[in-house]
């Protein structure tokens, strides 16, 4: 019987916080204990001469499929095996949300030997950044409707078109859509309004783009709260908010310093989505990673056309950072599930089905490609992969010249990604990617939208609404149009339709409206529905967690 993800955590021998720290080199001055096992680490670690050489590495994968794919998994292995064969790494990544703690069963902070720790701190509140997150953001929120209760609404805010909603980190459908400010004139103004996740939150996505704590203030500052009734912007600081919201994110802005299982550095911080947001870890972290570490391994959010396309076209612009090589996890299960296979077949070997689905990861290698960077495919073992099904990727991967290892740090930790550790060094230290992104912040809204729907979706051509046409037409006026576009859509297909699974052509992205993030520093022309706020599944994994009194926490994943 193999154990749970918990019980493995549980039975591995954590240093203290300080000797991981030593191993970077840090000195016990400059780390900001949170208890024995995890540290924050000061802004003045970065150091930009300390970056010069040092190779980031990002990890991606192909189309997710409901039997998963394993990146956060994949990339603390990797990290693992890269300090095995003698390469000074680390790991950086987002904290997980709450939401998915108690909804569906997954936790991030990977799995099986590839785990970083403590995972039921880091999964259960950790530092308190997601709370500060929250009370930043509902701050604000607060000062608006304050201003048209006390204020008399001096700014002429139309409540109709305040798109500055609240956020709680909590799966909560009720919240989506609410009035407030019932019960009469002592109550404030009534209007419509709702709840997102705090991982949906626009102060999640400006801390993750930020650079140190004055450019977040300045870019919370710019958030655009909603609109006036002549269809000006009104933004954060006309509310005199940024400087509140900065300070409660004093503690926030500081890195979060864990642990591997093997005792190697972990670097969490921030964690935005990837379909409505950048959907990868802080700019500060990785340029904190890369000052500290020789090798930075850090992940992006679902496939190469989602977290993927947003890290090297928003992420690397904004943090001027250049990636040396990526690496795209696939599964062989998810392979046949874009062959069309049943989650129920998954487990069947089917080199057949792999093949048949194949097509997927040839496009997110061709997107790596596009960026101009090295791919390398690792191939998360499973224990019900058969060698025939193997060696079909092998093949593959072989025939466009791409290399491939297998990647077993789920079962074995370090040991079982010492190849794939191996062919990520050769690829990055080879000299053969030279970072591009695929557009200029300058061009034109539509411009921007049509090349990643173009080349990284495989799209025909892309339809916008009549709302969206007018909003790019607003965007225009208010000087918006120069920002870089994140564009949600699902996740489950390189198409807007989450039914066009494997390498979908021809088909037409509509972009239906756009949300933006003026703070953040990006607009976001959604095709589809999103969901920013999740519901509770109908067997909440909460029901299975549980404390003792000696404290002990059972049944977190
Ligand atoms: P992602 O980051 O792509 O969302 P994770 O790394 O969080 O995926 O993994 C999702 C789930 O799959 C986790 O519960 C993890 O333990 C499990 N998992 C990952 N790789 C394997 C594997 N090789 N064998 C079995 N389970 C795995
Ligand atoms: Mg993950």
């Amino acid at each position: 019987m193999h154990l749970t993800d918990q019980e493995i955590a549980k039975a591995s021998t954590m240093r203290p916080i300080r000797e991981i720290a030593a191993k970077l080199g840090i000195s016990e001055d400059d780390l900001r204990p949170y208890g024995k096992y995890v540290a924050k680490l000061p802004l003045k670690l970065i150091d930009k001469s300390k970056m010069e050489g040092k190779k980031l590495i990002l990890v991606t994968a192909i189309t997710p499929t409901a039997a998963g794919e394993g990146k956060t998994t994949a990339s603390i292995g990797l990290t693992e095996g890269l300090n095995k064969i003698g390469v000074k790494a680390a790991v950086v990544l987002r904290e997980p949300s709450l939401g998915p703690v108690f909804g569906m069963k997954g936790g991030a902070a990977g799995g099986g030997y590839s785990q970083v720790l403590p995972m039921e701190s880091i999964n259960l509140h950790f530092t308190g950044d997601f709370a500060a997150i929250e009370k930043a953001h509902n701050l604000l929120a607060a000062l608006i409707d304050n201003h048209i209760h006390s204020q008399k609404n001096t700014l002429n805010i139309d409540p109709r078109k305040i798109i500055w909603k609240r956020v709680m980190d909590m799966n909560e459908r009720v919240l989506r859509d609410v009035v407030i400010g019932l019960g009469g004139p002592a109550q404030g103004v009534p209007r419509e309004s709702g709840f997102d996740i705090t991982a949906a939150s626009e102060v999640m996505a400006t801390l993750c783009l930020s650079n140190d704590l004055m450019d977040l203030k300045e870019k919370m500052g710019n958030i655009i709260i909603g609109y006036t009734y002549q269809d000006e912007p009104v933004r954060a600081y006309q509310l005199k908010a940024q400087g509140a919201m900065a300070a409660l994110m004093k503690h926030t802005i500081m890195p979060n310093l864990v642990q591997t299982i093997e005792g190697n550095p972990a670097i969490l911080h921030g964690g935005p989505f990837a379909n409505i947001a950048q959907g990868t870890n802080s700019i500060i972290a990785t340029k904190m990673g890369l000052s500290l570490a020789d090798y930075v391994v850090t992940e992006a959010g679902f496939a190469s056309d989602l977290g993927g396309e947003k890290f090297l076209d928003l992420k690397c612009q904004y943090g001027n950072l250049k990636p040396d090589a990526v690496v795209i996890v696939a599964t062989i299960r998810a392979l046949k599930s874009h062959a069309g296979i049943p989650v129920a077949d998954l487990k069947i070997p089917n080199p057949k089905a792999v093949i048949d689905g194949l097509p997927n990861l040839g496009k997110h290698i061709e997107n790596i490609k596009h960026f101009m960077v090295v791919p390398v495919v690792a191939i998360n073992k499973f224990a019900t992969d058969s060698d025939e099904e193997i060696q079909a990727v092998f093949d593959f991967c072989q025939s466009l010249g791409v290399k491939a290892e297998l990647s077993e740090g789920w079962e074995k930790g370090g040991e079982g990604t010492k190849e794939l550790a191996q062919a990520v060094k050769e690829a990055a230290e080879s000299g053969k990617s030279n970072f591009t992104p695929l557009y200029d912040f300058n061009w034109g809204i539509e411009q921007k939208i049509e090349t990643i729907a173009r080349k990284i979706y495989g799209a025909a051509e892309v339809e916008y609404s009549l709302k969206a046409k007018q909003q790019i037409k607003l965007f225009n006026k208010i000087g918006l149009d120069k920002l870089p576009v994140c564009i949600a859509k699902t996740q489950y297909s390189l198409s807007d339709d989450p039914k066009l699974i494997n390498r979908p052509s021809g088909f037409t992205i509509k972009i239906r409206e756009f949300d933006i993030a003026a703070g953040a520093g990006f607009i976001i022309p959604i095709a589809g529905t999103i969901m920013r706020m999740p519901g509770l599944p109908a067997k909440p994994a909460a029901e299975n967690i549980d404390i003792d009194a000696d404290g002990n926490i059972t049944g977190l994943f």
